[in-house]
């Protein structure tokens, strides 16, 4: 399987990491309050790698026999996190960054100025000539400061493996 084609699961107690890897263009579902029962059935379903802190999850049967991969995050630090899942599961960095909305996890769509004019600050307007948007909670997205700042961490993350 390759590793773009992954989709994950975060748990409650690791929930920065989604942010990350749908920065990173991966599918990653994060729910702020989920009994381990029903996050481990929607892996299964779904066939999601578990990102959790929990050692719980990973004594469950279906971890130890295999039908669940479950990744143990075993730093604090989100960044540290996202280097661990990198590295284990040989993620890509580079080649989906910015597809993804980071707060409801849709796909991006593409926008034009003229479409988005009146949801952008004027600023922002006249400065930016590229936009994505989500479809579902409708956010827009452009390459400001906060889009430069996280890409130049996930290209860091990126250089320290490859
Ligand atoms: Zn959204």
């Amino acid at each position: 399987m390759a590793a773009i084609e992954m989709s994950f699961i975060v748990d409650v107690n690791a929930g920065k990491l989604a942010r990350w890897l749908r920065m990173m263009g991966y599918d990653t579902l994060f729910f702020n309050d989920i009994e381990d029962g029903h996050l481990v059935d929607i892996a299964l379903k779904e066939r999601r790698v578990v990102l959790t802190r929990d050692t719980q999850i990973m004594r469950r049967r279906v971890a130890t026999n295999g039908q669940l991969k479950v990744i143990l995050a075993t730093d604090d630090d989100p960044k540290e996190q996202l280097r661990q899942v990198i590295e284990e599961l040989n993620l890509d960095c580079r080649l989906r960054q910015f597809t993804r909305c980071l707060e409801c996890n849709h796909s991006l769509v593409p926008k034009n100025r003229e479409e988005i004019a009146d949801i952008v600050p004027p600023y922002v307007f006249s400065t930016q000539h590229q936009y994505m948007q989500c479809p579902s909670c409708l956010r827009v997205y452009w390459q400001g400061t906060h889009w430069q700042k996280m890409k130049k961490a996930l290209d860091g993350l990126s250089q320290r493996n490859h």
